[in-house]
Formats: structure tokens, sequence, C-alpha cells
């Protein structure tokens, strides 16, 4: 126990080393240090990777850490306190789960060990647009989609291997798709863990593989789909087909099918939600007099009386003429709003009609300018 070098001095960091930096330190050195991958000097290199292992797994630990930098070695070494454990390897409950596959991950092939490849994944979310007309979208329709998606391989069955033969288990890892081994040190057996590199972490090999889709179970296939577009929908909004994206792997249920709507613009008319929205221009004289107009709506155009004397800007509903509430049964309104036109170019003729006209009428019959007038009057006075 005399000649232990100081931990810090193991890894080669300040007393006042980060978490990160200490990590970091141990990191490189494992890599360095790491038996299987110093096959020239084995030995010398397992006892530095020991060495930084011990330090690291003080160092790494909060509480440890503070024992040692009070007391030194004998304040974490269960071979010098008799207190931890009688001296014994595996003194310090828990060490033995420590995860060397996590430290290994980044240069053994990718930290396959975190994740279980064998287990079931879910499928990815396959993305579409969708482009639907005005009216589509107030009542809802039928659509039929082309989507791309991986899809199992009709050739194998998703077996990835031709027909007639089957996978066989991977012998160098036994079917699990990970190969464990175990480093032995002063605190008991470490374990790594990483990534069959046979089987690829698939615990299978395929000697003999599908020629449709080279082994890998799936292939990318075209799919015809037909979809229902609920009335009421609206540019932006997505829709759900489920099961309709990625093949899963390993028994995961597939992805689903997102297809996001975009409404064409209509020449005439605007949504806002369940109600669409129109102008409607008339004539100044149609304003003053009133009278029958014909007005578009969704449903085909609508006779609706306009009243004498409409101001512009007017705006009336026409109940029930507006789109499918989404995920409901009854209409929204149509809105429509009145725009005066004001004839330009006219004849002569025409503006002496018109001069005659103004002249012969009373200016009680213009309510807001008769109003307007007098609150001139009083501002002035
Ligand atoms: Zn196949
Ligand atoms: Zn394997």
């Amino acid at each position: 126990m005399a000649d232990k070098r100081d931990y810090y001095e193991v890894l080669g960091v300040d007393k006042n080393a980060s978490a990160d930096e200490i990590k970091k330190a141990y990191r490189k050195l494992a890599k360095k240090y790491h038996p299987d991958l110093n096959p020239d000097d084995k030995e010398g290199a397992e006892a530095k990777f020991k060495e930084a292992s011990e330090a690291y797994e003080v160092l790494s630990d909060a509480d440890k850490k503070a024992r040692y930098d009070q007391f030194g070695h004998a304040g974490v070494d269960p071979n010098a306190a008799a207190g931890y454990g009688g001296g014994g390897f595996g003194g310090f409950g828990g060490f033995e789960d420590f995860d060397l596959g996590d430290i290994f991950g980044s240069f053994f092939g990718g930290g396959a060990s975190r994740r279980n490849q064998n287990g079931p994944q879910r499928g990815r979310d396959v993305r579409m647009n969708i482009d639907l007309t005005f009216e589509e979208a107030c009542f809802g329709t039928k659509k039929d989609v082309t989507v791309s998606h991986m899809e199992e391989c009709h050739t194998c069955h998703g077996s990835g291997a031709a027909p007639g033969s089957k996978p066989t288990r991977c012998t160098n890892c036994g079917g699990s798709g990970q190969v464990r081994s175990v480093q032995r040190t002063p605190f008991g057996n470490m374990q790594s863990v990483r990534t069959c590199e046979v089987c690829r972490g698939k615990g299978t090999i395929i000697n003999d593989p599908c020629k449709s889709c080279r082994g890998e179970g799936s292939l990318r296939n075209s799919k015809k789909i037909s979809v229902n577009i609920p009335g009421g929908i609206d540019t932006g909004q997505t829709l759900n087909v489920r099961g309709e994206g990625d093949i899963g792997k390993n028994g995961g249920p597939a992805g689903d099918l997102l297809i996001t709507v975009r409404v064409k613009p209509h020449k005439l008319f605007v949504r806002q939600g369940s109600d669409i929205m129109c102008d409607y221009p008339i004539t100044f004289v149609q304003a003053t007099l009133g009278g029958e107009v014909k007005v578009p709506t969704v449903d085909g155009s609508v006779t609706y009386n306009i009243p004498e004397g409409t101001q512009p800007g007017t705006v009336f509903r026409l109940k029930g003429k507006g789109a499918v509430k989404l995920n409901g049964t009854t209409r929204g309104d149509q809105y429509v709003k009145i725009q005066v036109e004001i004839p330009k170019g006219i004849t002569e003729k025409q503006k002496d009609l018109l001069r005659q006209f103004d002249d012969s009428v009373d200016p009680s019959k213009y309510k807001r300018r008769k109003s307007f007038g007098e609150k001139i009057k009083d501002f002035f006075e």
C-alpha cells in the first residue's frame, strides 16, 4: 500500500479538476491502456488500466472523493480500512455494475450496450403533404395518396434469409447480440459489454441473404392508400394514418403516415375556422334602392334581398353556408360583406341626371352627413 500512487497523479489531473475533466482523463487512459488494445504488453497495460480504473472509481464518486481528499488512500481503500468489507473484493457494493460499455462505447463501435438492438423498435413516421381544393377542405373527401415507406420484404417475409434458408444463431455472441468481457480489478470484476461485431447486434447470421432485400428483411415500397379527409380541415393541420409509416424492427409497431394539409386559395372565398367570408360588390344604385342579388356559396348561388339604403361595409350572414365543423356534423356560416362601387367615366348626360337627383334629395335623408355637419358646427363654435 505504501507505494500506491496518488489518484490525481494517476489520472494526471489537478486536485480541483471537475467531474468532466476527471472523466475525460480516465477515458484517455482507459483507451490507452485497455488490455485488448495492447496485445504486445498485455500485462503492463493491464496494471496501468487497473490503476486508472481504481483512481477513476474513487474520484468520480463524490462521496469517495471527499473521503479520499480528507484521509488519502486509507479513506477509501478496502485493504487499508477493514470497516469496508474486510479487505475482500467487492467491498464497495455496486462497483460490479460499473458499466464500462458506457466508456468504451465511443471507440468500440458505438455505445450499443446501452440500448438493446434486439428489442422491438417502432418504425419511423413518414411525412407528406396533400393539396386540397377549398371545397374538399370544407366538406371532406376521400383521397388516394401514394406513400413511399419501408415494408416487410415479401420474398423473405422479413427474415432477410433467402427462401428455403433460415438465419442461424450467431456463435460469436450466442444470439444475444452483445459480447461481454470481464475485467478483474482490485475491487471486483468489471464487465464491459459491446455490440457483437460478427452479427452487428442482431444475434443471428444470414448465410444466404434474400435477393430482394439484400438480407435487410425490409425494403422501400410505394403503396396506394385511400385516406378519409374530414370536412373542416384547414391548411397546416396534420392527419395521422396509423401504421402506414416505416415498418418497425424486431416486432415493434410500424410508424405512422403524417399528412399535412394545404388548402388551395379560392377565387371568392376565405375560410375562418368553419365560417366562410366573401366580399360582394354592388352598385350605389343597388345600395340605394335595394334589390335581389345572387350570392355565391359553396352550395351554389342563393338569392338575397339587399334592403333599401344598405351602407358600404354592411355584413350579412347566410346561416349554415359555411364549412363543416371539424369532427362535427353541423356547419358554420357564410358572411358576406357589401362593397359599394362608385362608377367611373360616366357620360355628361348621366352626370346631369345625377345632379338633378342630388338637387332633389332632402339633406335629412343623409343621416350621417347631417349628424357630422352638426358636430362640425359645435366644434367651430
Ligand atoms: Zn427479403
Ligand atoms: Zn453475434
